[in-house]
């Protein structure tokens, strides 16, 4: 997500200061705009805010250009009505344009290529290659350690022996494969030693070799088994963190998608999550192929596809968006959203959001009674 303040009022803490002063002088708004020192525009937003003589925060406003969001959080957005939207449109624009070309299909033969490499491996390593019907059910290899296996290919033969040989002890995580493999492992850079019959590879070098056989998966394409990966997941936080990054950017590239707080958290949904998108993705695409227009096409997209889109509001409207969404009950995507939009804000007119934020930022006390997230003492 990305959030730009486009433009706004020019000198906003004068402005709403001159509009408040204005109520209570006999002078004319240009003389009181003239003279008021930056002393007094503080001392009267102070005075307004504790008030709650909010009408003159109305005179200025803040436009945003905000990229990268959900449509999920559009919904949410579009609610706070004292505002006005331009949105992009999936009835003029297709998320997936560019796919289906010729770049797409050297990807796919790619990819196709590395899966070879990887049910050989599979398969060497004693695993069931019927568990993957889609793909052949005679890698080159059968159940032969290759003498062989060609650098670029070789993560992911070394992800296939995994899937179907690897272990991952459960005291801290530490990897090991059966000895067979010992002259293809030796063509990486990990060190392993050899120990009941099994090379085990250190706990130093585990994450990096984790990270070597599935940095580079492509999460719908590749094969790998998932419960293994979800398993590796759970067992080192650091490697989930790692591949966290990679799911969200593989995510936003393949389907111009948001990954949602809550589902990053976990590998499981995750996969989910990816297997869901895929077959929005296809349908929607098989659609737009069969002449059906983007406009009716794009109902299968998800809640999670990203739009851009500028919005501008008022600084009475933004403290009440920011009272409501900047609180942690606020979902997580629209409260990072208020967040960063309130960072925004900040730097231009300190004063004027000095007390903008959650109820409980701005009081010292939390107004949601049992549903409070205990950073503030509840006031009932
Ligand atoms: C935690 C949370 C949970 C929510 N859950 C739901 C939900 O389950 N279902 C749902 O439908 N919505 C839900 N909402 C949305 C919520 O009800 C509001 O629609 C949204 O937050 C916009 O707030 P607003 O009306 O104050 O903002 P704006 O529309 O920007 O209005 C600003 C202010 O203007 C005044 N105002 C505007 N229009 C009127 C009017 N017609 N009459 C009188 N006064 C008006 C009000 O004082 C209002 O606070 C949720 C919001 C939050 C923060």
């Amino acid at each position: 997500m990305r959030v730009t303040i486009l433009t706004h009022t020019p000198e906003p803490e004068k402005t709403v200061a001159a509009a408040a002063r204005l109520c209570y002088s006999n002078t004319g708004p240009l003389e009181i705009m003239e003279s008021l020192s930056e002393e007094k525009v503080t001392s009267f937003i102070q005075k307004l805010q504790k008030s709650g003589h909010m009408s003159p925060f109305e005179h200025v406003s803040f436009t945003f250009a905000i990229e990268g969001v959900s449509r999920t959080l559009l919904a949410q957005l579009t609610r706070h009505r004292i505002a006005s939207y331009s949105v992009q449109s999936l009835r003029y624009n297709n998320p997936f344009k560019d796919e289906l070309n010729d770049d797409e299909k050297d990807f796919l033969a790619k990819v196709k290529k590395e899966n070879r490499a990887y049910l050989n491996g599979f398969v060497s390593a004693g695993g069931d290659a019927t568990l993957f019907e889609k793909e052949s059910k005679k890698p080159d290899a059968g159940e032969n350690v290759p003498s062989e296996v060609q650098l670029e290919n070789l993560s992911h033969f070394l992800r296939g022996v995994f899937d179907a040989a690897g272990k991952i002890k459960e005291e801290g995580l530490l990897l090991s494969f059966p000895e067979k493999f010992s002259r293809i492992l030796s063509g990486t850079s990990f060190k392993f030693e050899v120990k009941d019959n099994y090379l085990v590879l250190s706990e130093k070098d585990t994450l990096d070799f984790c990270l070597y056989i599935y940095g580079g998966i492509d999460f719908a394409h590749s094969l790998y088994l998932k419960q293994k990966f979800v398993e590796l997941c759970r067992n080192s936080r650091d490697f989930f963190d790692k591949i966290k990054k990679h799911a969200r950017d593989y995510i936003k590239a393949r389907y111009y998608c948001v990954l949602p707080e809550e589902i990053e958290k976990n590998p499981e949904a995750i996969l989910a999550y990816i297997d869901a998108l895929e077959n929005c993705k296809k349908t929607y695409l098989a659609m737009v192929k069969m002449g059906v227009d983007k406009e009716d096409a794009r109902y299968i997209l998800p809640m999670g596809t990203c739009t851009n889109l500028v919005v501008t509001m008022n600084a009475r409207s933004l403290y009440n968006f920011f009272h409501l969404r900047c609180c942690e009950r606020a979902q997580s995507e629209i409260r990072q959203l208020a967040r960063m939009m309130l960072d925004e804000v900040r730097k231009i007119a300190p004063n004027l959001f000095k007390k903008a934020g959650a109820p409980c930022e701005a009081t010292g006390y939390c107004p949601e009674g049992a549903f409070s997230c205990g950073k503030y003492p509840v006031r009932n």
